[in-house]
């Protein structure tokens, strides 16, 4: 069966290279392509109907009334060229009347004919066309014929497209339901609203040649992009860095099981031998198996196709060299980023004034990804299910992920609602700028210290935007993570200080690099004895910076000199014992002293404080605290470890709430301590940014925060409008009590209260 496909494709390929290769018009080319497959499929009528101002035109036929050309029209779903367009499915009909969607056409003549059988032409995995077989006998066309048609419907479309003859948007979208709008909801990662074009960010090739010169390097060509698709997912499997966050073995252990399946490579093979190219032959099989699959109504199988299909793109992606992801190729204006997951390097390598929006498959709140989205201040939709198959390249999105939604293909109406809502929500952060000159002073007279976390150049304009007290948390690693090599010193004293120039009078506290966990350093080999299988409980942040204090002697000094005259704040990640915070301020303290030998001017005061991430700190603040100048309690680490929740996982993104009496306790705890040595206590994990958290927090006595700069306007409105007083005493009752719901109860309070929640 397979032989025999091949071989009638292959008869009808080789006439067809010929067609093409013929100085001739496009319409005489397809006038050509009708009559060779009608010979060779021995059929009465071949026609080929192609998508214009979206709609299917007659454009060539053998067997059909030659005055039908160019006069029948169908639209998407009506009769059966529409509905095979329209659905991108391939009929096969012994009695085309017995049909439902069947409509009459007398200008045709197609009475006399009654078996019918059509398939999809595929552009960008949407129809252009329609290629279509019929014969006077009732019978359905044989397997192998039907299989020999979606062969030629896809060098077809390499014709078509070459000679511009349909829409240049491919209109007749995919499957479900081609060009209507569609809706998808998702996991609210970022707050914001964009409106834009789907940008993938791993783009899917477009394939430029289907017929093959030379069908036996095609197949070599095949065997090494699969031979290295395989050495890839082996690599990947043996790392356990694969990807940021996700059911990683499961998916590795499909990604294995495809990329050795025989059938697969197999079915590539056939298709060679049918006279495609690698590239057409992969997308070929491709095709097939989306059609099956879509035939199976089974959610699990769906999935495994997205895997599939991850896989196909990369074959592909390796058998063309179109290596590259989206922001390599360049972003175009207003682009909305589509992927399954990525980590926060390859977003930062995007031109953050194009990317207007991101949207994940998997995603949570507190992975870097996320968290570096939002200091660029891009909204991300986290968790949306099956966007590879409802949305298309190119497609126009509206995002709104404060209703945790998506607008695909969005009607008219839906955009006008949605630029309604823009400008709604365009006036209520001017409402909030208009804060910036006024204190967080609550409004029975307490003072909060509301800063914000910063990483980036670009970040330091929302110290004046937002009129923050100060950068509580400065990333030091983001430098090195948009880096292709390791940061020289002078580099990374040129940032920090441009950093305290920008800053002025404000403070800035430098956090020292955290390397490891989800942000891995290409150029830096993590793990010398092996591969990791916590990174994030692994050789990261202080652990690595004191093994390797090349790095952090570099950066100490980069520091001190940048901080030349000023007061300098310098903590530590990842505290696990007070010895770590010893060895690295003495680290910082020999690098001042080697400083001053020399006659360099050095900061007028050093501070040094720590970040509480691992709980097991909390147990020695009685040792630790006297030795600090401040704490920084960096909940997104701390909560994760409290848990035992990897912060980057999808399932668990839910699962625990940040106001659950165990962490807020903790924090308590932990509060006090500080309050009673009298060392400055604050909060710079992700908590501190949302409203109804802050106020906990502040209920907890906790008046120090370092949030993200887009949280700053809202954290100011709800802090003066906020009795802190008469909050202190709620929450101490909550947590003594710690049976009521506190997420509720806290709402209920602030509604009770007048608290401005945004
Ligand atoms: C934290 O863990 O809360 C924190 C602020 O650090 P990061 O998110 O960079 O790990
Ligand atoms: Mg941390």
């Amino acid at each position: 069966m397979a032989q025999a496909a091949a071989a009638s494709a292959r008869e009808i390929l080789t006439r067809l290279h010929e067609v093409m290769a013929r100085r001739l018009p496009a319409q005489s080319k397809l006038n050509s392509v009708v009559q060779t497959i009608g010979e060779v499929l021995n059929s009465e009528v071949c026609s080929i109907y192609l998508l214009r101002e979206g709609v299917l035109e007659l454009y060539a036929t053998r067997g059909l009334s030659q005055d039908a050309v160019h006069v029948t029209k169908l639209a998407l779903g009506e009769g059966l060229v529409g509905t095979i367009a329209a659905n991108v499915e391939t009929l096969n009909l012994d009695e085309a009347e017995m049909h439902p969607a069947f409509a009459y056409r007398p200008e045709t003549g197609e009475e006399a004919f009654h078996s019918f059988a059509g398939v999809p032409i595929i552009r960008r995995e949407r129809a252009v066309g329609v290629l279509a077989v019929q014969h006077s006998d009732p019978r359905r066309y044989a397997e192998v014929e039907i299989e020999a048609l979606q062969t030629v419907a896809m060098v077809l479309s390499e014709l078509i497209a070459n000679a511009d003859l349909v829409d240049s948007t491919g209109a007749a979208s995919s499957r479900p339901q081609p060009t209507s709008a569609s809706h998808a909801r998702g996991f609210k990662l970022v707050e914001g609203m964009a409106a834009g074009v789907a940008v993938f960010h791993q783009p899917r090739i477009t394939i430029e040649h289907t017929v093959a010169e030379d069908t036996e390097a095609e197949r070599h060509r095949v065997y090494a992009a699969f031979d290295k698709m395989r050495e890839q997912i082996d690599r990947m499997a043996s790392q356990a860095e694969f990807g940021v966050g996700g059911e990683h073995d499961e998916i590795l252990a499909t990604y294995r099981m495809f990329a050795y399946d025989e059938g697969w490579s197999r079915r590539i093979n056939e298709a060679i031998d049918s006279g495609l190219t690698a590239e057409a032959a992969i997308e070929r099989v491709q095709q097939r198996t989306r059609q099956r699959m879509r035939e199976i109504d089974d959610p699990l199988l769906r999935d495994r196709m997205h895997d599939l299909e991850d896989l196909a793109n990369r074959l592909l992606r390796i058998v063309s060299g179109q290596l590259g992801t989206a922001a390599q190729m360049g972003l175009r204006q207003d682009s909305i980023l589509i992927a399954r997951n990525m980590g926060p390097a390859e977003l930062l390598e995007y031109d953050r004034r194009r990317l207007k929006g991101v949207i994940l498959e998997e995603g949570s709140l507190t992975a870097h990804v996320t968290i570096v989205a939002r200091a660029m201040g891009v909204p991300v939709l986290g968790r949306v299910r099956d966007v590879r198959r409802l949305i298309a390249e190119g497609d126009m999105l509206l995002l709104d992920t404060a209703e945790e939604s998506l607008f695909i293909r969005p009607t008219p109406a839906t955009e006008e609602a949605f630029s309604a809502k823009l400008a709604l929500s365009q006036k209520r952060r001017a409402s909030f700028a208009r804060l910036k000159g006024e204190a967080p002073v609550t409004v029975d007279g307490h003072r909060v210290t509301v800063m914000v976390n910063a990483g980036l150049r670009d970040d330091l304009a929302a110290l004046d935007l937002t009129g923050a007290d100060g950068i509580g948390l400065f990333r030091t690693e983001f430098q090195f993570l948009v880096s292709a090599t390791l940061p020289q010193r002078e580099a990374q004293r040129r940032l920090y200080k441009d950093v305290l120039d920008a800053a002025g009078d404000r403070p800035v506290t430098f956090r020292t690099v955290d390397i490891g966990g989800d942000k891995a350093l290409p150029y830096l080999n993590h793990d010398e004895d092996g591969d990791e299988e916590n990174p994030a409980m692994g050789w990261r942040a202080l652990r690595l910076a004191l093994d390797r204090d090349g790095l952090m002697k570099a950066q100490a000094r980069a520091l001190i000199e940048a901080g030349a005259g000023k007061t300098l704040n310098i903590m530590f990640p990842m505290v696990s014992e007070p010895w770590e915070f010893d060895e690295a301020r003495a680290l910082f303290e020999a690098q001042r002293a080697w400083l001053v030998a020399r006659g360099k001017k050095v900061p007028v005061d050093i501070r040094y404080g720590a970040m509480l991430e691992v709980p097991a700190l909390a147990e020695v603040l009685d040792i630790l605290l006297p030795k600090l100048d401040f704490l920084s309690i960096g909940t997104n680490d701390l909560t994760q470890f409290l848990f035992a929740a990897d912060r980057a996982h999808p399932r668990l993104a839910l699962r625990y709430d940040w106001l659950s009496p165990s962490i807020l306790r903790f924090l308590k705890r932990v509060a006090d301590a500080c309050h009673a040595a009298e060392v400055p206590v604050g909060v710079c994990g992700e908590m501190g940014g949302r409203p109804l958290e802050a106020m906990a927090l502040i209920g907890l006595g906790i008046d120090r925060l370092s949030i993200t700069p887009a949280a700053v306007g809202p954290i100011k409105a709800m802090v003066r409008s906020l009795q802190r007083d008469a909050l202190v005493e709620t929450v101490e009752a909550l947590l003594k009590d710690g049976n009521v719901p506190i997420r509720e109860a806290l709402t209920a309070w602030a509604s009770e209260h007048s608290v401005e929640l945004s």
